[in-house]
Order: C-alpha cells, then structure tokens, then sequence
C-alpha cells in the first residue's frame, strides 16, 4: 500500500507538485494521467525515494521512504521515463548487474534473471547487445529490471512513450499480465493509455490532483452536464414555453432553422439524461409539436480530462509531444 500525505515539491520557487494525497491499495493498477509538465514525473521520483520531497510524507506498506529507505525501497520497482540501461551489455549482464546492485542472493540470480526474462519476453534476446535492441524490447528490458528482487509495487514512468502502435499494444498486454500480481503505478498523458489499462485514475494537473476514481465513475460524475440537441417542427417562441414546464433544465438555447423550424441546445444538471430526455419528449408530445430529431451529448472520460486539465497546459503537450499523439491517433 502506498500512502502520500500532503506531497510539495519545489524545484527553486517553482512548484512542480503541490499538495498530493493519496492512497493506493494492493492489487490494483492505478494511472497517474496529466499533460506535459503536470508533475507525473517528479512524482514518481519521490514515490519511488530518487528525489527529495520538499514537505510531505510518503509510506510504502507503512515504511517510510525517507526515513526507512531501504526497506521501503525494496518493495518498490521503478521504470523512470528515461530507462538506466547500460547499452554496452546485453540484457542477461544488465539485469544480472542489477539483481547484485538489489542485493538477490548470487545462487539464485541466475534462475531469478530467466524467470523475469521469460515474463517480460525478452529470452530471445537475452545475449545480444542492448544498443542492437529495438525500443520495444529495450522498453521490455526497463520493466525486467523493475521486477528484480519481486517488489509488489511496480511504478512505470510513461512505459509506452515512444513506442510504435504494435509495440504499444505489446506493452500494454505485457502491463496487464504484472497487473495480476503486482500493484503498478504507471504514468500517461494519453487518456485511452489509462483507460483501457487502470482501475482507477488520478488525473493530475499543474501539480494538483484534479480527481481520483475509475475511468467509468470519473465519467458518471461528469454526465452531470448532459447536451440535449433538437430539431423541433415550430417557432422559437413555442419551443420556449413548451420549455419552461419542464423540470430539471439549466439552460435553453434556441435558432431559427428552414421551414419553420427551430433548433434547440438544452443543457442540464442532472445525471439521469434519461429521465431529461424522456421528460423533453412528452411535453412536446403533450403539447402537439413535433420533435423531428433528438441527439444527446454523452460525456466520456475525454471530456472529464479536458474539463480538468486546463487548456493551456493541453496545448503544451500537443506541441511538445506531437510523436506520442500521433501514435495514439494510428492506433485508434
Ligand atoms: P510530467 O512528468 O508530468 O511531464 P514533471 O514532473 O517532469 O512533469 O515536471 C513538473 C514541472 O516541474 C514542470 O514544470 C517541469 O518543468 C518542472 N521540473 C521538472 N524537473 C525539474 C528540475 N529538475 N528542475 C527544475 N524544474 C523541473
Ligand atoms: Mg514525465
């Protein structure tokens, strides 16, 4: 379990993590999403005790990871965004070195190392150069080498960035598999990446936790601003009294269409767009004025993302990651 109480970080006077609180339990996969610059990152380095906190505590399984390190540590594997793997060798040395480094008994090494090359898929290329190894297998490489020593908590900065759409889904599937077994922790500015993977979502802007659910109650929480769209056969006038007698509406926009006819955007508060659309239809029913189209807005975990990230640092992670987006569009 990992518990975050009142997490600040400042690099000089700037504040990359303001404020965090929060707690993971075992077993589950859990997405940090954010644009570029959220503080995803910095995150994940205090989390995982590589970077100092500035105030704020941080306990893995009620270890403290300033405080207790080592044993905090150790259940702890981390993938930073920018995997430390030793091109020169190749993936048996590398992993080997950092079974040592994790201190893995020597006599059990050896069998440990194929175990996790054999989970993560990279026998085939146990002995041959890391800097030879396509980026999917070198990103294959980075998580064997967080689940040396077996930590329960797996942390993956941006594990799929970079990635071409096969290689992604590769990973994605490889993720899942640890998921059975491991609590894991990975980061995304890509919203279908944490969608389709996580059971929760916390979605992190400007260094602020913005929400924490999973992608299906993140949605619900937000279909509070249900869109009603209409074509209705009479005149704005009409369409407005009609209107007015039902319950429930937070806004009624009407314009004039050919014909006579009216387009209408009804906007409402509550979550049951049901009962709202079903309301809207028999009172013009009722009143003998013809619907001829109905269409509702549903809101998904896109709009939550856009409502609570703000534009400005949107825009920043499109110019700034336009390879990772354009993945993303290829895939979908
Ligand atoms: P993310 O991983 O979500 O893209 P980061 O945690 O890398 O975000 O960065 C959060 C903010 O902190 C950004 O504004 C970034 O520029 C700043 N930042 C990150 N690392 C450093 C650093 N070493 N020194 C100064 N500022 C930093
Ligand atoms: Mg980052």
């Amino acid at each position: 379990m990992i518990e975050v109480q009142h997490l600040t970080k400042a690099y000089g006077n700037q504040i990359a993590v303001e404020d965090l609180s929060f707690t993971i339990p075992n077993g589950q996969i859990y997405g940090l999403l954010g644009p570029n610059g959220a503080g995803k990152s910095t995150t994940m380095n205090i989390l995982t005790g590589c970077l100092a906190a500035t105030e704020g505590e941080v306990h893995i399984d009620g270890y403290d990871i300033f405080e207790d390190a080592e044993k905090a540590k150790s259940r702890i594997g981390y993938l930073p965004e920018q995997p430390p793997l030793y091109l020169d060798c190749t993936p048996r040395e590398y992993l080997t070195f950092v079974a040592r480094a994790k201190k893995v008994p020597e006599r059990e090494i050896s069998m440990h190392i194929l175990d996790i090359m054999e989970k993560t898929g990279v026998e085939d290329v146990a002995d041959r150069l890391m800097k030879n190894l396509s980026k999917g297998y070198k990103q294959r490489v980075g998580i064997a080498q967080a689940l040396v020593g077996d930590p329960e908590i797996i942390i993956l900065d941006e594990p799929t960035s970079g990635l071409d759409p096969q290689q992604i889904i590769e990973i994605r599937d490889l993720i899942r598999d640890l998921g059975t077994d491991h609590t894991i922790i990975l980061s995304s500015h890509i919203l279908s990446e944490v969608e389709n993977l996580c059971d929760n979502v916390m979605i992190i802007s400007r260094g602020r936790l913005m929400a924490c659910d999973s992608p299906a109650n993140l949605a619900e929480m937000f279909r509070g601003t249900t869109t009603i769209r209409l074509i209705v056969d009479g005149d704005g006038e009409t369409v407005q009294k009609i209107l007015e007698g039902v319950d429930g509406l937070t806004g009624i926009e009407t314009a004039p269409e050919k014909e006579g006819r009216t387009a209408v955007r009804i906007d409402s508060d509550s979550r049951d767009s049901d009962e709202i659309s079903k309301n809207v239809f028999f009172a013009f029913s009722q009143a003998g004025t013809p619907v001829l189209q109905m269409t509702m807005d549903h809101v998904d975990l896109e709009d939550v993302f856009v409502e609570l990230t703000d534009q400005e640092s949107l825009d920043e992670t499109k110019t700034s990651n336009s390879n990772s987006e354009t993945e993303e569009e290829e895939l979908s």
